[in-house]
């Protein structure tokens, strides 16, 4: 079989034709000369009109996907086209090229589809590219996803924030969370009033309407804008970023003790117990265990805390709203007769405060899990820690949408991978 037969196999180029292969074994190179097919006509890349020719520019090369660890090049004439439409002499469009690279839409679809399963070094290690290769590569295909997708029937949305450059910034992630579609819808800068006001105009009125369900966490910008511009959706405080919340305040309860401890110039209890209290406690077993309970059986302020975040826990398990409700009064309650944690009151003043849209979770019959959010926010947290190096927004974000986007890929990727 010809090498010819076998390209004629996994792609066509319509209006070109393939010349007959050259290995050039010194580079492991094997190169392919394409050429126009007899009296068609070149396409203007500006409007997509055939036109006549006007002239060649140099010779360029274009990468496909290797095989048997041979590179595979075409090589390819450009020309330029005297477009009537446009009135002047615009370089031609080929169907592989993604414009300026020399990468083919082809490569490109495969590079992206491994830099899903390996980092975007890994990629270009494997496959003997260079990183911006790689990068430029995952840029077109998200490109082409966000294009491409449908974002229709878009009934519940998560709202989310994550921190990078060690936490000096936030981004806004809102993610689709529908049963039938899951993945993320958009990224914003900040975690603003405006941000989210952002999300907004981008889905447009109509799209916001058909919204019913947002979930989000107890961010005042966020719940202004949703009670705001999503008005007619069941806004849900959810599990994830409550739990959240609680933990972040037990620990501010451990962090103080812990200094007035070595103030008071007492033995260090609490040391190196950061985790001992923020993890369940039916999970922490042998000798953490033991210790726990030593230091349970203290008259400590982040026992108190740790078992009033023991005791929240019950607060998932009701099925009636009515009941939740009550708990989370006798909760509250409880908290609040402590003077000795103000860390814990403000977390419970804030509970009261925004009762009636936790207790939506309830109303929802608990159908949009923090599990959801909560998976999209890990994943999300390790794309942005393999990305350290990116340095650019722009790059941050096309990774972001490239592993959690869910997004429709190229016709032409499914005859490469
Ligand atoms: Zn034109």
């Amino acid at each position: 079989m010809h090498i010819k037969t076998l390209l004629n196999h996994v792609t066509k180029f319509k209006g070109f034709v393939f010349q007959n292969p050259q290995l050039c074994r010194r580079s492991n190179k094997l190169l392919i000369p394409v050429v126009p097919r007899k009296n068609s006509k070149p396409i203007c890349s500006r409007c997509g009109q055939p036109g006549s020719a006007y002239d060649h520019l140099q010779q360029r090369q274009f990468f496909l996907p290797p095989i048997w660890n041979i590179m595979v090049v075409l090589v390819y004439t450009m020309r330029r086209v005297d477009c009537r439409f446009c009135g002047k002499v615009i370089v031609e469009q080929v169907p592989w090229s993604t414009g300026k690279s020399p990468v083919t839409k082809q490569f490109a679809a495969f590079l992206a589809f491994w830099a899903r399963k390996l980092s975007w070094k890994e990629t270009a290690v494997s496959f003997r590219v260079s990183w911006d290769i790689v990068a430029d590569a995952v840029t077109w295909v998200v490109q082409w996803g966000l294009t491409h997708r449908n974002l229709e029937n878009v009934t519940a949305i998560g709202v989310d924030e994550i921190q990078y450059h060690g936490g000096h910034n936030y981004l806004t992630l809102v993610y689709q969370i529908d049963k039938h579609c899951r993945r993320l819808l958009w990224i914003g800068k900040e975690r603003k009033k405006k941000t989210l006001h952002a999300f907004c105009d981008f889905m447009g009125e109509q799209r916001c309407k058909a919204i019913e369900f947002v979930c989000s966490d107890m961010w005042k910008a966020y719940i202004k804008v949703i009670a705001d511009r999503l008005s007619d959706a069941v806004h849900i405080l959810d599990r994830f970023h409550i739990v959240g919340n609680l933990n972040k305040a037990v620990d501010e309860v451990r962090r103080s003790e812990v200094k007035k401890l070595k103030d008071d110039g007492k033995p260090a209890y609490l040391k190196n117990s950061r985790w001992l209290f923020l993890k369940k406690k039916k999970r922490i077993r042998g000798t953490a265990r033991t210790r726990l309970r030593e230091i349970l059986g203290m008259n400590l302020r982040t026992v108190k805390a740790y078992l009033f975040k023991e005791d929240f826990d019950h607060l998932w398990t009701y099925k009636s709203t009515t009941w939740a409700s009550t708990f989370i009064d006798e909760w509250t309650r409880d908290v609040m007769r402590h003077r000795s944690l103000p860390e814990l009151k403000k977390f419970a003043r804030t509970i009261r405060q925004h009762k009636e849209l936790i207790l939506n979770y309830f109303r929802a019959k608990k159908e949009f899990s923090s599990g959801i959010v909560e998976g999209f926010n890990n994943k999300a947290k390790l794309t942005i820690r393999k990305s350290y190096g990116f340095r650019s927004d722009k790059l941050r974000e096309i990774a972001l949408y490239h592993t959690l986007g869910n997004l429709p890929v190229p016709e032409l990727t499914h005859r490469f991978v």
